[in-house]
């Protein structure tokens, strides 16, 4: 995600989906290309279900199969990333343009913040080189607790002794 948005990007992806969905013997859908515009005018990691409760509340008339179904055609084209982050449920991000990044993710709040660091490019390189891999791709996530839940944990904590000590 981490990029700002060309106004012609939208266009690019779309043509991109189009080669995709012909060279499939796909149908090229309303609805289909709706999933994929919403998609490219959010910037956070989403649910599979919240996605398909924004196009509703839009008033688009869309059915959860098609939100769920287009989704994994996305992927299939490289669209868009699915994530696996901790027991949470999938996330979705789009990917057209944006830079190679990598996630921390809160424990308590399940907040996602990326990051992107360069030393991870050389350990790519250098490891694929060391062990004769041709490396394809990876994926980092790291687990925390974020500064503001840090703060509610500390103040739990005083609250607690304070019971404790009463
Ligand atoms: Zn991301
Ligand atoms: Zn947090």
């Amino acid at each position: 995600m981490t990029s700002n948005n060309r106004p012609d990007q939208i266009e690019e992806v779309k043509n991109i989906f189009s080669a995709y969905l012909e060279k499939k013997d796909l149908r090229k859908t309303n609805e289909r290309f709706h999933i994929l515009e919403e998609i490219y005018s959010r910037h956070d990691h989403f649910e599979a279900e919240s996605l398909y409760t924004d196009i509703r509340k839009k008033n688009f008339n869309i059915s959860r199969a098609t939100v769920y179904n287009t989704l994994e055609l996305l992927i299939s084209c490289d669209l868009i990333k699915k994530h696996q982050f901790g027991k949470n449920l999938a996330q979705y991000e789009k990917s057209y343009g944006y830079k190679q990044h990598d996630h921390i993710i809160c424990v308590d709040c399940k907040k996602v913040v990326e990051f992107c660091d360069p030393r991870i490019q050389q350990i790519k390189s250098m490891m694929g080189e060391l062990l004769n891999f041709k490396i394809t791709h990876h994926s980092l996530n790291m687990y925390g607790v974020c500064g503001s839940c840090q703060k509610k944990r500390e103040m739990e904590a005083a609250s607690k002794k304070e019971v404790e000590v009463n």
